[in-house]
């Protein structure tokens, strides 16, 4: 392999000439934050001034951001340009509450292409490669951070954007489509609807490369979906505040996610008590920019739970590497006293040879008390073998009482019964009562 064919050259860095930018930049980026009316003032309510911050260690010292922050001054309230230096504006999906906005110029759209571009280079996309992009193109940082990328790289682009599976098909096919961007549900999807149309991957596409990513999704969900589509599969994080995709990605050895360090500076602290968790601990990713123009964000707390993962990665990417996502902090479920992600819950689903990628957890309140019912779609019709029927459910339930020390109902439901949804999958259902 290649490992050695680097897009840019800050991606042989060694730690300490990491360090020494990140330190530079950083340095920078405060001085430039204080054309930002809201962290010029966070600055001065906390008695803190530019020439406090001149190591990566003093970057402790400045209070964290959140989501609050920018809905609180949304939507132009934490930029450090002014609006006519903007080239364009984002906005985050609104997954968990009101959506925010995120500002960027002509240099920012240029790192981030250069950004994406080199994640798709480490996985071994070259010009001669044909990309389909099956993200939603807009307000989805999805559509236009990959389309830009990809262009920078010098594929061939194919702007799909979502839906329309037939047609995505037809493009796989007619374009000789080499590399997929898709969304880990939307993946199962175009090969469930590529069974029913008789098109079998391996003879009828050229498909190499599939970048998944923007949902959690489990180690056993990416090995399926590589299964089905005689593809490799790379995970891809990344997020609006930050830019949107590009700001981590597994790197050919699939094995953690290398954060780009020249981009951002990273710390992992524990969410309830905001201190740094111990080496290679899962805690709150928690964000630095270094080299946005509109809206640098320090210490912007994502509310994602991951962790380092500790040693250097064969690649030769001293860049450090984010363990796969285990959820957001709001997505956690709290029953009966229990703390459950849903990603456990897949991880146990995914064992199973018989279940299909789809699975819906209801959570709702039973004669006041609360209850989990998980309805996962079943890969064929074996609905006429009752004991069969019986034995799986019964195996499912006690695996996952066994993960997340509740037990929860299962059924068992025919293929493509459970709604779907065009973006990130919709996985909880609370119709719990709120007392
Ligand atoms: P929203 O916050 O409204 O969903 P974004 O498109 O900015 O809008 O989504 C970013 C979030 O998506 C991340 O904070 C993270 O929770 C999730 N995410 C992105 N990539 C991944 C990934 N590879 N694995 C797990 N979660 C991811
Ligand atoms: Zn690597």
């Amino acid at each position: 392999m290649d490992y050695k064919e680097f897009y840019n050259p800050e991606e042989s860095f060694s730690r300490s000439e990491l360090e020494a930018l990140q330190t530079e930049r950083l340095k920078t980026t405060v001085k430039h934050c204080m054309d930002s009316a809201f962290y010029h003032r966070r600055f001065k309510e906390n008695g803190l001034s530019v020439s406090d911050i001149s190591t990566l260690d003093d970057l402790k010292k400045i209070p964290f951001t959140t989501k609050q922050d920018l809905r609180d001054t949304y939507p132009f309230g934490i930029a450090s340009v002014p609006l006519r230096e903007c080239t364009r504006l984002h906005s985050s999906s609104g997954t968990t509450g009101n959506p925010t906005v995120i500002l960027h110029t002509a240099k920012d759209l240029d790192q981030w292409a250069n950004a994406v571009a080199r994640c798709l280079w480490m996985v071994g996309c070259r010009p001669e490669d044909v990309f389909q992009n099956t993200s939603g193109y807009g307000m989805f940082t999805g559509g236009l951070g990959f389309q830009y990328g990809a262009e920078r790289l010098g594929m061939l682009t194919v702007p799909a954007a979502a839906g329309n599976t037939l047609r995505q098909l037809k493009f796989f096919t007619d374009f000789g489509t080499t590399v997929v961007h898709a969304i880990p549900s939307y993946a199962a999807r175009l090969y469930e609807v590529m069974c029913e149309k008789g098109i079998d991957p391996r003879r009828d596409t050229s498909l190499r490369t599939l970048v998944i990513g923007a949902e959690p999704h489990s180690e056993d969900t990416r090995r399926r979906i590589e299964d089905m589509l005689s593809i490799k599969a790379y995970n891809s994080f990344g997020m609006s505040e930050m830019m949107g995709p590009g700001v981590a990605f597994e790197c050919r050895e699939q094995n953690g996610m290398h954060i780009w360090e020249d981009y951002f500076i990273v710390e992992i602290v524990n969410p309830d008590t905001l201190e740094p968790v111990p080496d290679g601990e899962v805690g709150e990713l928690v964000l630095t920019t270094i080299n946005r123009e509109a809206m640098p964000l320090l210490r912007y707390r994502t509310r994602d739970l991951t962790r380092i993962l500790p040693g250097d990665c064969p690649c030769g990417r001293h860049h450090l590497r984010l363990d796969r996502m285990k959820g957001r902090s709001d997505d956690m479920i709290i029953l009966k006293g229990v703390n459950i992600f849903p990603i456990q819950i897949e991880t146990v689903l995914m064992h199973f040879e018989e279940l299909a990628s789809d699975y819906l957890i209801t959570l709702e309140t039973l004669s006041d008390n609360d209850a989990m019912t998980v309805d996962v779609e079943l890969k064929d019709m074996i609905f006429d073998d009752y004991s069969r029927l019986q034995t799986l459910e019964k195996e499912i339930t006690r695996q996952l009482r066994d993960e997340i020390l509740i037990t929860p109902k299962v059924r068992l439901v025919p293929k493509n019964s459970l709604p779907k949804s065009e973006g990130k999958a919709v996985r909880v259902k609370d119709l719990r009562k709120k007392f």
